[in-house]
């Protein structure tokens, strides 16, 4: 370990500064109330004006710190100056006290790629589920996802549904001065932060998969796990705090779909505190600035136990998902 003027940990605080900044800007869309949505290649691909701004802030706030880097980021916009408002130039004092592992300290800005979701589970956000939703920044180097961080924009917020349920059940809820969102962040080699790490109780098998993407081949996958219970919830950032927060065991996505920008940062919290991630098949995934962008043989991750999951993915669903 070595000090902290290392440019990925400077990077680091300042993409948890810009992350915090997103998550209240997706506030702030909801707030006002037009959500400008428009399609993509089809009715569950959607963009909303918070995917369009959330973007343009973490792409040119991080541009003009290091303007040497690679920054890939999810939505497709035409290049037009950014409004200053959105630009933030802070960073988090407290992660650039924290020493650099000593395989990146060397580390140069051009030599790092950064994968932006802008807002993952964008369908679940124009439905009002809300806590779905994250923001996602990935940093890799040499393809490897090494650095990762994810805000949750409505962390501590219930959904209506959930509410009124909770209210009919008189059972506690996150009260009024519960602060609203929430940034976990982690680097390999240092750990993960930002979160209770919590395991699905032993011998139980909870699967989380996807709640608007769903086909034939995840559905398979998911019944060849011999699940207890199945989530069905938005968002690959999502999916993956459910993982570390105990409410799931395994995250399967048997299809093509989720890219490169959904799985970074997620994948680099998770492997930070000793969990996997990999495609349907095993293999690792690679985030080289010149990769395809499709995940194109889903996702299998796990906290623990992935041998067990990995084990009973379906032959035929494997032969239907090339990498
Ligand atoms: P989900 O679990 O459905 O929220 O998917 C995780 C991430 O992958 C989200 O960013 C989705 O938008 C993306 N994704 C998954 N499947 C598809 C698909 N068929 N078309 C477009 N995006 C998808
Ligand atoms: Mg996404
Ligand atoms: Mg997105």
């Amino acid at each position: 370990m070595a000090s902290s003027n290392a440019v990925l940990m400077r990077l680091v605080a300042s993409a948890y500064s810009i992350a915090q900044k997103a998550g209240m800007i997706v506030r702030r869309v909801i707030a006002e109330g037009d959500l400008g949505i428009v399609e993509k290649t089809c009715a569950t691909d959607l963009q909303t004006k918070a995917d369009r701004l959330v973007q343009m802030s973490i792409c040119s706030s991080l541009a003009r710190k290091f303007p040497k880097l690679t920054i890939i980021g999810e939505e497709d916009l035409p290049s037009e100056e950014v409004d200053q408002e959105l630009i933030e130039d802070g960073q988090w004092e407290e992660i650039l006290k924290q020493p650099c592992p000593s395989q990146y300290c060397a580390i140069k800005e051009e030599d790092l790629v950064v994968w932006v979701d802008p807002l993952d589970g964008t369908k679940e956000y124009t439905e009002g589920l809300l806590d779905n939703v994250t923001v996602l920044i990935g940093i890799a180097y040499e393809g490897k996802a090494i650095a990762g961080i994810i805000n949750q924009p409505y962390y501590n917020y219930e959904n209506n549904e959930k509410q009124q349920l909770r209210e009919h059940r008189n059972e506690a809820k996150a009260g009024p001065d519960a602060v609203l969102g929430r940034t976990i962040w982690g680097v390999l080699g240092l750990g993960a932060f930002g979160f209770q790490l919590k395991e699905v109780p032993a011998g139980k098998h909870i699967i989380t998969t996807t709640r608007s993407h769903s086909n034939k081949l995840v559905t398979d996958c998911v019944t060849a796990m011999n699940p207890d219970d199945v989530l069905r919830v938005g968002g690959a950032g999502n999916k993956i705090i459910q993982l570390i927060e105990g409410k799931a065991s395994a995250y399967v996505f048997a299809s093509p779909g989720c890219k490169k920008w959904d799985t970074c940062a997620p994948e680099v919290i998770l492997h930070a505190v000793g969990g996997k991630l990999t495609d349907i098949h095993g293999n690792v995934l690679q985030y080289h600035k010149d990769v395809k962008h499709m995940n194109s043989a889903g996702v299998l991750a796990t906290l623990r136990n992935y041998d067990y999951y990995a084990s009973r993915v379906p032959e035929s669903v494997k032969n239907a998902l090339v990498p």
